[in-house]
């Protein structure tokens, strides 16, 4: 009961309560004309009064005989004549008017329906009955009709249309039924439950009773029920109090809530809606309509003594009718617009706060009775209708969002979304602790990684560390080498310039030596034989001394015998006193002996002491020989030191010749030699210097032929000047040195005048010159036979003969030797001399001419070999047998010259390959000699080369098998 009244009303309108709630309800409720003319007003919110006459009841009629009535209904002018007295009445119009004739469903749809409408559109609505008791208040709300149906109440009625006019489905009806009684609301559903308490929605306003007893309406006959139960709880709860039904106000709480489904906009902004419709998917926000109907069944009117109640003190009456009165006065504080409503005054007028001036469609019917001994009733009740009809209500619908079902929606969702989330974690956790396991194995492998990687970090510095070292040691080390063989080059170099005055030392030294070893022996053999001839002498003495003293030693004891024999006789003659002089001369005997041992005694002590001289005088000779024999045998071993050191010396010492089948190499170089003897002898090795020193001259030599010609210079070999034929046998031989000029110098009769040379001449440079310049062109296989042809090899074998100079018979042996290499003039070249004058020449002992005779031995039995193999007809032994080739080449296969012995092997092994040399190689020796090559030779294809040959040859391998 807000403070509002029709006066004021005209600016604050509802928002759809000045409409006509349309029917939205699916049963369509018709209201009669009058029935709309009930609602057919310019304020749909203000509180519609219709007035209901009972009709005339026995009493009525009874006490009433006298009187008129005191009202007169004129319900086609919807008024009301309240007779005064009986001369004026009064005039009231009210919304509806019905005579006592009036059906209860006339009534209902002209007060009730447009509510139910209302409360079923959204609308909180009241429809109240207010009269004297006995007027028809209840008859008009709650007649149940049990035995006739037109005579059903509002309250079933309006039930019955709510219900049929809702969708059971999403909508709710929910009933309460209570009565208040001395401000105290009794349950009527559950009379047990009093003095429930009200409440009030401070936001909204609303008011409920939460203590009261809800029952959800399914059908009518549900409600019917109900409302027989609330009947007869009111019934004997009035009994009970002692009470009546008339004092009591009985108040029925219909709770409706509908779904909407047409889109509604009531006044949510557009970010709230977003959000909450955000909730939704973007659907509708489903809506709701909660309204409220109430139907006040209110306690008589009267006044209390007039009710005829007994034994009610007044302020009791006072209390009882609180309600009431406050109700009165509300609604004459809304009816007059004043300022305060003084709804808090009581529970009636606390409850129906929104029903007068409040948010509700409301409805009053007021009752009255026919009797004019009621008229003071009637008449206040009539007042009290007239001043509830100027009450304007801001009817205004109860929608709202479905904040319950969204709750349970969302709830679901929330429910969803909490499993959703919670499968989403439980994995998450899951992955979360897959990850972390991982992480962890990551974390392990890294650190057994890291920790592998730092050991083999530090292993490797260590590693890189001890690299480097060595590296930087082996570096140095090499460095060092190097530097020492530079030195070691230099020092070679050195030495080996004086190689050949150190070999002569050694020579020299060694032959020293030997002879100083020779003298020690001999000496050391004299001093022995001195010593065992005095040995002898003095043991020969000794052993005479020796046999002496024992002969002396046997007289002595002949002697003793005879002097114990003397004594004896001498006794016996003293006994007898004979032979007193007998004992004399056997004294002086005696004496004499005596004497004569003694001399012997001392004899033997100077023999004894001589002898231990002697003896001492062995000893030290004995040490003087040891000492001797020491020094012989360390001489021997510095002796070998030294042969070995000549031998590492000349194998230092590049050889002339490396290969014995090579034929040009070896008198090429000699030459060379030959023709810088005035320069640098010492140039036994193919040093870079002496090389150039010789093309340079040979670049001049040959120069000075080409500008002189080959023809004037051959013609200085018939020189009579020796001078002249020196230097021009020194060109001839330096040009025959290259095989290019050798066919032009034999053409040009070159080969002529150098035979010519070694012929007629005596001069050992022009001798020696000329063979190495023959030499020189018996390296080419064409001037070999021309040489042989022309007689060469006899003038090379004379020039043999005729000198001693080793250089020269070096080049004889070499131009030899080369003509041994052409197996077609083998025969030739023995029959002219040359295998034996090639032999002779070892008596130089000079090892150069020695290694020639060896390479020439050698190229003769290979070509012999190779004649057999290749030809397989030349057999016979070997003509290298007659001039004792083989016995020198056995005798001398143990050479110190490595480059000779190869020579030497490489020959024997040749020779060893024809069986017709069986015989000579058996009878000198020469199958151990064979062995001992095939076993021991520093080259590995002689080795080979020899066994091949002790294989092939089965003479030599019976021998060797018979041997071993
Ligand atoms: P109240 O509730 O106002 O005290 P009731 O409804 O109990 O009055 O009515 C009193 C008596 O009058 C009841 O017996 C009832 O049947 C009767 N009565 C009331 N109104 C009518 C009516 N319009 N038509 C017939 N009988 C009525
Ligand atoms: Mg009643």
């Amino acid at each position: 009961m807000a403070s509002r009244s029709s006066s004021n009303r005209s600016d604050r309108q509802p928002l759809s309560g000045r409409t006509k709630p349309t029917s939205a309800s699916r049963r369509s409720v018709t209201p009669t004309s009058r029935a709309h003319s009930f609602q057919a007003d310019e304020d749909p919110g203000r509180v519609r009064v219709a007035v209901r006459l009972r009709p005339k009841n026995d009493e009525d009629v009874l006490s009433d005989d006298d009187f008129s009535d005191c009202v007169e209904l004129q319900p086609e002018l919807k008024r009301l004549k309240l007779r005064k007295n009986n001369w004026s009445s009064e005039s009231y119009r009210f919304d509806e008017v019905f005579t006592e004739t009036a059906s209860q469903k006339r009534v209902y749809e002209v007060v009730a329906k447009p509510v139910v409408e209302s409360v079923l559109n959204g609308y909180n609505g009241t429809i109240m009955a207010y009269g004297q008791t006995g007027t028809g208040k209840t008859y008009t709300l709650g007649k149940l009709g049990k035995g006739d149906a037109a005579g059903r109440g509002i309250m079933l009625r309006a039930l019955e249309d709510i219900i049929g006019n809702i969708s059971t489905s999403s909508d709710t009806i929910e009933v309460s039924y209570f009565q208040l009684y001395k401000e105290s609301i009794q349950d009527l559903l559950a009379p047990e439950k009093t003095n429930i308490p009200i409440n009030e929605d401070p936001k909204t306003g609303e008011v409920s009773l939460p203590g009261a007893t809800v029952v959800k309406i399914q059908d009518l006959d549900n409600f019917l029920q109900l409302l027989q139960v609330g009947e007869g709880n009111r019934h004997a709860a009035n009994t009970k109090m002692n009470t009546e039904s008339s004092r009591s106000h009985a108040i029925l709480m219909v709770h409706i809530r509908r779904a909407v489904n047409e889109k509604v906009n009531f006044g949510i902004n557009s970010q709230e809606k977003g959000s909450i419709s955000d909730l939704f998917d973007g659907k509708d926000i489903p809506i709701v309509r909660k309204s409220k109907l109430l139907i006040v069944d209110l306690a008589g009117s009267e006044r209390i003594d007039k009710s005829g109640s007994e034994g009610v003190l007044l302020e009791e009456a006072k209390f009882i009718n609180l309600s009431l009165s406050s109700l009165g006065k509300c609604i004459n504080a809304l009816a007059e617009n004043s300022p305060h409503i003084p709804t808090r005054d009581s529970k009636l007028t606390r409850l129906l706060r929104d029903s007068f001036g409040g948010t509700a469609r409301t409805s009053l019917i007021i009752t009255i009775g026919p009797s004019a001994r009621h008229h003071a009733e009637t008449a206040s009740t009539i007042m009290f209708g007239q001043r509830a009809m100027r009450i304007v209500n801001t009817v205004k619908v109860k929608e709202e969002f479905d904040y319950e079902s969204l709750c349970r929606k969302l709830e679901n969702q929330v429910d969803n979304l909490t499993a959703d989330i919670e499968r989403q974690q439980k994995l998450r956790d899951d992955d979360k602790y897959e990850l972390e396991k991982q992480l962890r194995e990551c974390r392990e492998n890294f650190a057994e990684a890291n920790k592998i990687l730092v050991t083999r970090s530090e292993q490797q510095q260590l590693e890189k560390a001890t690299y480097q070292k060595v590296l930087a040691d082996t570096t140095q080390m090499y460095e060092k080498k190097i530097s020492e063989l530079i030195k070691q080059i230099e020092d070679e170099r050195a030495q080996s310039e004086s190689v050949e005055e150190q070999l002569d030392l050694m020579k020299k030294l060694l032959s020293e030596n030997q002879k100083s070893i020779q003298n020690h022996h001999m000496e050391n053999s004299r001093h022995q034989k001195a010593l065992a001839g005095t040995t002898q002498i003095y043991e020969k003495k000794i052993a005479e001394l020796v046999k002496q003293l024992q002969d002396e030693h046997a007289h002595f004891e002949v002697a003793e015998e005879q002097l114990d024999l003397a004594k004896r006789l001498l006794s016996d003659h003293q006994k007898t006193i004979q032979g007193q002089k007998e004992s004399d001369e056997l004294e002086l005997k005696f004496q004499e002996m005596y004497q004569l041992q003694e001399n012997t005694l001392h004899e033997l002590q100077l023999l004894k002491s001589e002898n231990k001289d002697l003896l001492e005088e062995k000893a030290t000779l004995n040490e003087k020989l040891d000492s001797v024999s020491q020094r012989l045998s360390e001489e021997e071993k510095q002796r070998k030191a030294i042969e070995n050191e000549l031998v590492k010396l000349k194998r230092a010492v590049p050889e002339n010749d490396n290969d014995f089948e090579d034929k040009t190499s070896y008198a090429k170089e000699d030459i060379n030699k030959q023709s810088s003897e005035f320069g640098n002898r010492s140039g036994s090795y193919r040093s870079n210097q002496l090389r150039g020193t010789l093309s340079r001259q040979r670049a001049t030599i040959a120069k000075i032929c080409e500008e002189v010609g080959l023809q004037k210079i051959l013609q200085l070999l018939a020189s009579e000047d020796s001078d002249v034929q020196i230097h021009g046998v020194k060109v001839v031989a330096n040009l025959a040195a290259e095989d290019i000029n050798q066919k032009r110098i034999v053409d040009e009769g070159g080969l002529d005048a150098l035979l010519m040379l070694l012929r007629s001449s005596e001069n050992t440079t022009i001798l020696r010159v000329a063979s190495g310049a023959i030499a020189n062109l018996a390296m080419n296989e064409q001037n070999q036979g021309l040489i042989i042809d022309k007689g060469g090899a006899q003038l090379l074998a004379k020039t043999a003969s005729k000198t001693d100079d080793p250089q020269t018979l070096r080049m004889v042996a070499g131009a030899l030797a080369n003509l041994c290499g052409n197996e077609k003039l083998l025969l030739l070249l023995k029959e002219d001399g040359g295998v034996k004058a090639l032999l002779g020449m070892v008596r130089s002992g000079s090892s150069d001419v020695i290694a020639q005779v060896a390479r020439g031995l050698a190229n003769f039995a290979k070509c012999e070999s190779r004649g057999i193999i290749q030809a397989g007809h030349r057999t016979g032994r070997s003509l290298l047998m007659d001039d004792g080739a083989l016995a020198w080449l056995i005798a001398n296969s143990n050479t110190a010259s490595a480059s000779t012995r190869r020579h030497i092997e490489l020959a024997l092994c040749h020779l060893a390959q024809n069986e017709d040399n069986s015989k000579d190689f058996i009878s000198s020796g020469g199958v151990k000699v064979l062995f001992g090559i095939s076993e021991e030779s520093s080259r590995e294809d002689i080795r080979n080369l020899a066994k091949k040959s002790l294989r092939l040859n089965s003479s030599l391998q019976a021998e060797m098998h018979m041997q071993w």
